[in-house]
């Protein structure tokens, strides 16, 4: 999953970043509101994990225009503000979720699991182009019964070219998608993950093409 985490502890974030990469997920990390809304105005995050107490003011303030950019995305509050009525805040406000600081690693990541399973948090059924058949959770591809391997990053561009098959997908939104937002970027090296997984496609017959829109973009779509 591609997570925004909203956290301006430079340690945890850290370490939560690290905790998550762990168990391959894309995460982009924002440490005032300012970063958080620049990097939810790019990218298409699966989970917003969100901190309370910010240099430039609440979390919570956040969760509005969030939602009004990513309808359906999941939101977990995590704040060291744990008393009830700080718990009801959150929810209120339109949370998810709400997980008091300190917590264990165990329970973040079970409740990210919760949080995806929710309706409409995610698009979590198979999807079928062509002959290929690609699980946008667990990233697994397969032509004809045949497992594709592909690495993390090529997963990436296909996930996000197949969940709008037919549509031109902008390149730096491809790039969010498989680098996240704080990551140094060379400007070729998104062609090569493309052109490599466009030649195992086409290598296994998979009725699927990756069409170059020159200067824009990529678009994904059946074979004819
Ligand atoms: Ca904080």
């Amino acid at each position: 999953m591609h997570i925004l985490l909203i956290e301006d502890e430079t340690e945890l974030a850290t370490t939560l970043r690290a905790a998550l990469q762990r168990v391959r997920h894309v995460v982009d990390v924002a440490g005032t509101l300012a970063l958080a809304r620049e990097a939810a105005q790019c990218g298409l995050h699966d989970i917003v994990l969100l901190d309370r107490t910010l240099p430039d003011g609440d979390g919570l303030s956040l969760i509005a225009p969030l939602r009004a950019r990513n309808p359906g995305v999941p939101i977990i509050v995590l704040s060291a503000l744990g008393q009830l009525p700080d718990r009801v805040a959150g929810l209120d406000e339109g949370a998810d979720d709400y997980l008091a600081k300190p917590f264990a690693l165990e329970e973040l990541f079970a409740r990210i699991r919760a949080a995806g399973r929710r309706p409409g948090a995610l698009q979590v059924e198979t999807i079928s182009i062509g002959r290929l058949l690609f699980d946008p959770v667990s990233g697994e591809a397969s032509v004809n019964g045949q497992r594709l391997d592909l690495p993390r990053r090529e997963i990436r561009v296909l996930a996000s070219l197949a969940r709008r098959l037919g549509r031109t997908v902008l390149r730096e939104s491809i790039e969010m998608a498989v680098y996240g937002f704080d990551d140094c970027i060379h400007s070729n090296t998104l062609d090569s993950h493309i052109s490599r997984l466009r030649r195992k496609l086409a290598d296994a017959d998979a009725g699927v093409e990756i069409h170059a829109i020159r200067g824009v973009g990529y678009l994904m779509r059946e074979t004819r």
